[in-house]
């Protein structure tokens, strides 16, 4: 008999959301993580609730991020109960700035009857905004940092086996199937495996599928605090946004680059936001940096993440590659894999989300 019905290798927001789910479904799970739960990628992020430009998400990445966004209310609100921590979920509205952008918005929000406020004067935030500004009201926000405590420590309540600084160095199988997982100075077996490693899935799966492609984007962040500056809502320009918290610290992201598994923060990234929100308004010269900070976005080659089984695998399944939209898309990306490895149905199609189901789209593209 296998050491566990499950293993999870990864513990970000996906590995970890994953891990939760297949615990409530009566499963014996171990988790493993290289480092600490939760301190990579999913630590660095914004933790807003929304695409960034949703009139260019593919359908599938748009019922996922959907399903999503609905799932979190009663998620965040179990999971206070559950811990005693509160991931600080606003509804506070998104404001775009950027006319291009804004004009974009304006149809997919009136073609997919999206809640959208144009007038200006019905705009407040605490900064004067540019004219043709409108404001998505219904998008929300979470703390990551806040949200990921939450999930390590209902873990860690659970029954499911937490194995942290321990990193997965090869994955075992026998004529196609899955046996064991080997770290430094052991290894354990499990009936089935799910990857959800986020940038580093491909390199633990390379050698089982040349299919998953996933590379890291670096993005860096500021936070900075001042009195005198209140905003009480996101704003959005291009890639750059504010993210303004209850406490009055105002998050400044981020930028996209392409340096591979580098992330370190730079002088030049942290000028570059510094600039922007000075040029969005000038109450940001009086602003203090409190810390800047770095992770490494998951991005696939399908632009959609890779969700399912592995192809050529009967028990390899993968959680990966969800680039900007992972805080989003993640309760529903937990909900559509474990589904799937219970062989239940799920809210939407799970072949969408593999090779095959991305060559499908091309062809009818
Ligand atoms: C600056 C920035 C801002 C962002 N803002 C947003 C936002 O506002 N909204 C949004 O939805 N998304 C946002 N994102 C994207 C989001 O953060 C990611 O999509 C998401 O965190 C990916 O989660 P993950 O669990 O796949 O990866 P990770 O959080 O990186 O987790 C993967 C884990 O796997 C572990 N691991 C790797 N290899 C092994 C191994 N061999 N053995 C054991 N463990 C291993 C790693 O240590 C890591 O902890 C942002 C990202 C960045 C960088």
């Amino acid at each position: 008999m296998s050491d566990f019905d499950y293993i999870v290798v990864g513990g970000g927001i996906i590995g970890m959301m994953t891990a939760r789910e297949l615990d409530i479904q009566g499963a014996r799970v171990a988790i493993f993580e290289h480092k600490t739960l939760g301190m990579e990628t999913s630590w660095a992020a914004g933790g807003i609730l929304s695409s960034m430009r949703p009139w260019a998400e593919s359908f599938d990445s748009m019922v996922l991020s959907e399903h999503g966004k609905a799932l979190y209310p009663y998620y965040l609100e179990l999971l206070k109960q559950e811990t005693e921590i509160d991931s600080e979920y606003i509804q506070s509205g998104l404001i775009i700035i950027d006319e291009a952008h804004s004009s974009k918005i304006k149809n997919w929000a009136s073609n997919g009857n999206i809640a959208l406020i144009e007038d200006k004067k019905n705009i407040s935030c605490g900064i004067s905004l540019p004219k043709h500004s409108v404001l998505l009201p219904d998008i929300a926000q979470l703390r990551p940092p806040r949200l990921l405590k939450a999930l390590s420590k209902s873990l860690k309540q659970s029954s499911v086996s937490i194995y942290e600084n321990t990193k997965i160095t090869n994955l075992v199988t026998k004529n196609n199937r899955f046996q064991f997982v080997e770290f430094t100075g052991g290894k354990v077996s499990a009936d089935a495996v799910i990857i959800t490693a986020g940038v580093w899935s491909q390199s633990l799966v390379s050698n089982l599928s040349k299919d998953i492609s996933v590379k890291p984007i670096r993005g860096q962040m500021l936070c900075v605090k001042a009195d005198e500056i209140i905003i009480d809502k996101m704003i959005l320009d291009g890639a750059h946004y504010l993210i303004p918290r209850k406490d009055g610290h105002i998050l400044i992201g981020s930028t996209m680059e392409d340096v591979g598994f580098n992330n370190e923060t730079t002088k030049s990234a942290r000028q570059e936001l510094l600039d922007w929100a000075y040029s969005i308004s000038p109450v940001f010269s009086k602003a203090k940096p409190v810390s800047h900070w770095s992770g490494l976005r998951p991005q696939s080659i399908t632009g959609k993440p890779f969700i399912g089984k592995m192809p050529s695998f009967k028990n390899i399944y993968i959680n990966a590659g969800h680039f900007r939209k992972g805080i989003l898309q993640a309760p529903a990306s937990a909900k559509l894999i474990v589904d799937c490895v219970f062989g239940k149905t799920s809210f939407m199609d799970i072949e969408n989300f593999n090779m095959e189901g991305f060559k499908k789209t091309l062809e009818f593209s």
